[in-house]
């Protein structure tokens, strides 16, 4: 029996199998099964789209095993310069997406993901004695399941308008633009479209908040999460719930050009994309693992706990009733927010990993 399978093969999935070596597991111990072999393409393909060239975490958003050194660290020995360095005690540095797509590719000729990796989707995991069937693939003691944000989310109204198209697909821009949305992506294109020329409406339900990270900072902290985890289910559905609101860091780069553009008469907050001759809907992902047709059938076939759109997690991203000290069932990326209300971010996903390879550790029959 292979140790450990990683059902996912992105950024979270990445992340974990470089922490599982890293805790010295071979690449033949470990079984990674995904779409495709690059474990940056779905994501650098969305901040492609809408042309992100700064990342919005920090000096620690990166996959590596361990925390320290951070990318802030990495680049100021490269440059031979204490700038990132300097930059990142204020919380100040943001790598490129440059700089972090070639840590991603350094990283994954370093820790051998090819070997691990096998292109093929996962349709159904069976619990059985001593550990999980992966249908048609075997059985593992240890499984990971990563799948990423079950699909983009569309507003239901612009379903079928030809004008309409997600931010996170590729797109160029059109003279008269509505955003729909006021989250990071939509704040990221305003300020695309307003620089190539266009006017801009932005359509929006709710007024953003303004964030450095898209979670409060402390709950990135231990202590942070030890809150968050004594947390009672209703209100951490309700917690859940008002965290996922739309957000965009606060300062000057992100307010001057609104402003410049608001005062020329090219930027407005509307009710509607009336006639503009482009819809752009920043609007996200579909939430929920009732979206996604493997973690559904998990949870129907085997009675997993949920609470509101959420599948239950003890506080080590583990489903508990599949989990015991002989074999693991762990979530990590998005659907893991129960354990890390910050999971859809390279910090959540070490955590989950980190706690996973704790959890393989002990076992006593890896
Ligand atoms: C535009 C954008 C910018 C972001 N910027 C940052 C940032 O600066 N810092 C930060 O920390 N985070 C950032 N994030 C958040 C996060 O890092 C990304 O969402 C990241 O792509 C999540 O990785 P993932 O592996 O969970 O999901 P994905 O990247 O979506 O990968 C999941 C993979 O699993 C595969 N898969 C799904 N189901 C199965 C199955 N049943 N069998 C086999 N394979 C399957 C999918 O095909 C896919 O290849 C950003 C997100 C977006 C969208």
């Amino acid at each position: 029996m292979t140790s450990c399978a990683i059902v996912g093969g992105g950024l979270a999935g990445f992340t974990v199998h470089a922490t599982l070596r890293h805790g010295g597991l071979a690449t033949g111990e470990i079984a990674v099964f995904g779409d495709n072999p690059d474990p940056a393409a779905v994501w650098q393909r969305r901040a492609a789209s809408i042309r992100q060239r700064e990342m919005r975490s920090e000096s620690d958003g990166h996959c590596y095993p361990t925390s320290f050194p951070g990318l802030a660290a990495r680049e100021a020995l490269r440059r031979r310069t204490p700038g990132p360095v300097l930059r990142s005690v204020c919380d100040r540095y943001r790598p490129s997406v440059d700089e972090f797509l070639a840590h991603v590719e350094r990283l994954r000729e370093h820790s051998g993901w090819d070997e691990s990796f096998h292109r093929a989707r996962i349709e159904r995991i069976r619990a059985v004695p001593g550990g999980f069937e992966l249908e048609g693939h075997g059985v593992f003691r240890h499984v990971l399941v990563a799948p990423g944000h079950p699909g983009l989310a569309r507003p239901f109204e612009l379903a079928d308008d030809p004008r309409a198209v997600h931010a996170y697909e590729p797109h160029p821009y059109a003279a008269r633009v509505a955003v729909v949305g006021a989250g990071m992506a939509a704040a990221t294109e305003w300020r695309n479209a307003l620089e190539t020329g266009s006017t801009v409406a932005s359509v929006r339900r709710r007024e953003p908040e303004r964030r450095p990270l898209n979670l409060p900072r402390p709950l990135f902290t231990r202590r942070g999460l030890a809150g968050f985890h004594a947390t009672p289910p209703a209100e951490r559905v309700e917690m859940l719930t008002r965290l996922s609101k739309p957000s965009y860091p606060p300062g000057q780069s992100w307010d001057e050009p609104l402003e410049r553009a608001r005062r020329e008469g090219r930027f407005a907050v509307a009710g509607a994309p009336s006639d503009a001759d482009q819809i752009i809907c920043a609007t996200g992902f579909r939430r929920g693992f009732g979206h996604d047709r493997l973690l559904a059938r998990l949870v129907n076939e085997h009675g997993v706990d949920t609470a509101g759109r959420w599948i239950v997690l003890a506080p080590d991203s583990t489903v508990p009733a599949l989990t015991d000290e002989r074999r693991t069932l762990a979530l990590a990326g998005a659907p893991a927010q129960w354990a890390f209300p910050a999971a859809d971010t390279l910090v959540g996903m070490k955590f989950a990993a980190h706690a996973f390879l704790r959890r393989v550790s002990r076992c006593p029959t890896r």
